[in-house]
């Protein structure tokens, strides 16, 4: 086991300990080690578990690992009712996304997906819908990256008129943190040369003070509000795409980042019907109603054998770095007169955490400029600086001030990267913070070896892909999932198969102080495997993105089996 993570399993212990009296973990099974198991798999297993790392057999009893080591030795605890299943492949832990947005992920599966596309491609696409929507419907499209087009430069609402003069048209940028609006989409708004951005949000503008189109971050909400809500059923579809989505990329959990109440009830329906194929840790949105709802009440752990968790809120300080929106100490290099916004005072931020602390709730907070991330940590230190047991989580890291990179070990703060955001952010992230300021994006090695607690996720739909093997290819690679650019985007940061696995396993665990149960193919902790086509530690880095998976199993079950997915 790597270093930094024997430091994470004292933090561990501590924050057992010192939970212990508001909320018990849900307990490992009492049950003997004679105990027979009802279902054996055999295949080869790559346990993440220093102490056995290879093994050919694990019996599983209630959806918990009984046993693993050899096929003959673990004869011992079958039964004349044991299941024996034989898995193909190469099997590791269950991937865990440490943040990914399963409600958008599902709203993406309906609309069209601009990921790549050129201007021209995307107003074709506007076109084609415009052809088949009924007069007076929105029109939503999501993923578009300027990042991508020549020039670099912001659409405007003069580019959709021309293909929809009078179908509403609101597409937004990958990010999220921005969006495309054509004439008929502002008007419905209300957004006229009048209309003030809200607080955190921005409307850009012509020299002649005209709206352009652009919208960032808060000032979305304008048009967001006058577009007629998803019915409940249409949110449910969206859920159980998003999850059934999730268990074929192989993922076994999903840290759901910002997530509302209604989400929330969903997500226990789908608990009650025994339909959750995945497990997933709840950030709740660490502001309105939800946040209230919650801050009532005390965190709702292990629902459903440890299906879904709720126990930590989401807060935003920054927006994101494509949109201008990422909060920076010092100018943006393409925009002289911006350094960003920000979304949340430090004052509110440290009430958050306060509050959120002494419910037993952990705080996970987004932040992406340079600015926005000194804000968390300084917020921190002086806040719980001597609580390392909270796992406090700051989500992205994304443009670090390099007099921060010591204090996320020292504060006990875990990093929480996307990886795959090399791609998009080799594209254009230069012309956004110049040269000096650039080498210190996503810097993943340089945060391992300051023995800063690493974890990844994906960010999707706000990134190029959702795949935890997307992600384990960008972090050996540094190359984004396109395969670009070619040598790496400073390639130094590269870290090695090994480390990558930790931080989409075992890392998220401790993240969600899930280690007990979850990360490592281990006696007493569930058995969720991600089942790959070949083992990542033999495979030649530039091969990783070819890997397949064939089956992913969540407490014994098999939800995915290289086909179809399957709900328990
Ligand atoms: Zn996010």
């Amino acid at each position: 086991m790597t270093h930094f993570f024997r430091r994470g399993a004292g933090l561990a212990a501590a924050a057992l300990f010192l939970l212990s009296g508001c909320s018990p973990p849900s307990g490992v099974p009492a049950r003997t080690a004679a105990g027979a198991a009802d279902t054996i798999f055999t295949g080869r297993f790559v346990t993440l578990d220093a102490d056995n790392p290879e093994a050919s057999a694990i019996a599983v009893a209630d959806g918990r690992i009984l046993a693993v080591g050899a096929a003959s030795d673990l004869q011992r605890y079958e039964a004349a009712t044991t299941r024996r299943i034989a898995l193909p492949g190469v099997v590791l832990p269950g991937f865990a996304d440490a943040h990914i947005h399963v409600m958008a992920l599902g709203e993406q599966l309906e609309m069209p997906d601009l990921r790549g596309l050129t201007k021209a491609e995307i107003l074709n696409r506007v076109k084609e819908a415009v052809a088949v929507t009924p007069q007076g419907e929105w029109i939503q499209g999501r993923g578009w990256d300027q990042g991508f087009w020549k020039p670099s430069v912001f659409p405007t609402a003069a580019d959709l008129d021309g293909v929809a003069p009078n179908h509403p048209v609101m597409l937004t940028r990958i990010d999220g943190h921005s969006a495309w609006l054509n004439s008929r989409g502002l008007e419905l708004a209300g957004i006229t040369r009048e209309t003030k951005a809200p607080e955190g949000g921005s409307i850009l503008r012509d020299t002649s003070g005209r709206p352009t189109g652009m919208l960032v971050d808060r000032a979305i909400y304008l048009v967001t509000k006058v577009i007629p809500p998803p019915t409940q059923a249409q949110l449910e579809r969206r859920v159980v795409a998003a999850l059934e989505q999730s268990a074929r990329w192989g993922l076994t959990s999903v840290h759901d980042a910002g997530v509302d109440l209604q989400t929330i009830g969903l997500y226990k329906d789908l608990l009650a019907a025994g339909t959750l194929p995945v497990r997933i840790y709840v950030m709740a949105q660490g502001t309105g109603a939800t946040a209230e709802h919650y801050f009532a009440r005390s965190p709702e752990i292990g629902l459903g054998e440890d299906r879904l968790t709720i126990r930590s809120f989401k807060a935003m300080l920054d927006g994101a770095l494509g949109s201008r929106g990422a909060q920076l100490a010092a100018p943006y290099a393409d925009a002289p007169e911006e350094t960003g916004l920000e979304l949340m005072t430090d004052e509110a931020f440290a009430r958050l955490l306060r509050t959120a602390t002494d419910k037993g709730y952990q705080v996970a907070v987004h932040a992406i400029g340079d600015r926005a991330i000194t804000r968390a940590l300084d917020v921190f230190e002086q806040t719980l600086g001597d609580r390392p047991d909270v796992r406090f989580r700051v989500e992205h890291v994304s443009v670090l001030n390099p007099a921060d990179l010591p204090r996320f070990a020292r504060l006990g703060a875990l990093a929480s990267l996307q990886p795959n955001f090399v791609g998009e952010y080799s594209r254009w992230s230069e012309d956004r913070l110049g040269p000096a300021r650039v080498r210190w994006v996503k810097t993943t090695r340089d945060l391992l070896e300051s023995k800063a607690v690493v974890l990844s996720g994906s960010d999707y739909p706000a990134a190029d892909s959702g795949s935890p093997l997307g992600t384990l290819y960008c972090l050996v690679t540094r190359k984004g999932v396109r395969g670009e650019p070619q040598g790496g985007w400073f390639p130094d940061q590269r870290i090695d198969v090994a480390r990558a696995l930790q931080t989409m396993t075992v890392v998220p665990a401790f993240a969600a102080f899930q280690e007990e149960h979850l990360g490592t193919l281990a006696p007493g902790r569930w058995a969720d495997f991600t089942v790959l086509s070949a083992d990542p530690h033999e495979v030649a880095p530039d091969d990783l993105r070819d890997l397949t998976v064939l089956r992913t199993v969540v407490g014994g079950q098999i939800v995915f089996d290289g086909e179809k997915v399957s709900m328990r």
